[in-house]
């Protein structure tokens, strides 16, 4: 079973990942907990170029950042994502596909449909059985992440309401596959909520 969580930074994903980790742990899973960008060595090396920006303080263009994450991603679902499938794990990836649409189409201003191409041809078409949403406005999610932002999370507010828009427009589109959660309601109350709609889907 492979499940992806999704939103702008500052939502709140990894505290649920973890939460769930947890939760499949004690269900006596086998739980691979994985991320994007760097979710590899190789991947590591991406994202620091990413998030610390080109060595010569040189622009990263549009197109050169979205090829560095399909580049990551591809490799993720090489070395991780794919080999856990097969041996039975439950996969949980903080950040995927929905992650390079909505950053590098929706906020970036790519084309959606080039972004999903070039995602669909990295990956070979692996997508999650189920991806969480956790949806907040931009000014609050900005709030809650309590520290300097990074290069990417220093993108303006346009940007980050592009962002979540997209997401919010891809979920729409995929209502199988999307769950959008209010990111505004407790941990606890999503947690379970999240809880409930995974047991569900192993009981499948
Ligand atoms: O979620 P995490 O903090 O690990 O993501 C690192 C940074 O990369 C974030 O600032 C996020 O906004 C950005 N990002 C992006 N495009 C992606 C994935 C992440 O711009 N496809």
């Amino acid at each position: 079973l492979f499940l992806s969580f999704e939103g702008i930074d500052g939502v709140g994903k990894s505290t649920q990942v973890e939460m769930l980790r947890e939760h499949l742990t004690h269900l006596g899973r086998d739980v691979v907990v994985t991320r994007e960008p760097g979710g590899t060595p190789v991947g590591r090396q991406l994202r620091s170029l990413l998030l610390e920006g080109s060595p010569d303080g040189a622009e990263i263009g549009p197109r050169a950042e979205a090829l560095m994450f399909a580049a990551d991603r591809a490799q993720h679902v090489h070395q991780i994502i794919r080999p856990a499938l097969s041996r039975g794990s439950v996969v949980i990836s903080d950040r995927y596909i929905d992650s390079s649409l909505a950053y590098q189409a929706g906020g970036r201003e790519l084309t959606v449909g080039d972004v999903r191409t070039l995602s669909m041809w990295a990956t070979d078409a692996l997508l999650p059985a189920r991806t969480y949403l956790l949806d907040l406005d931009p000014a609050g999610a900005l709030e809650r992440i309590g520290r300097a932002p990074d290069r990417m999370e220093s993108a303006g507010a346009r940007f980050r309401q592009r962002t979540r828009d997209e997401f919010l427009d891809l979920a729409r589109a995929d209502p199988e596959r999307f769950v959008v959660l209010d990111a505004r309601r407790s941990v606890e109350d999503l947690a379970s909520e999240i809880r409930r709609d995974v047991d569900g889907l192993l009981d499948d």
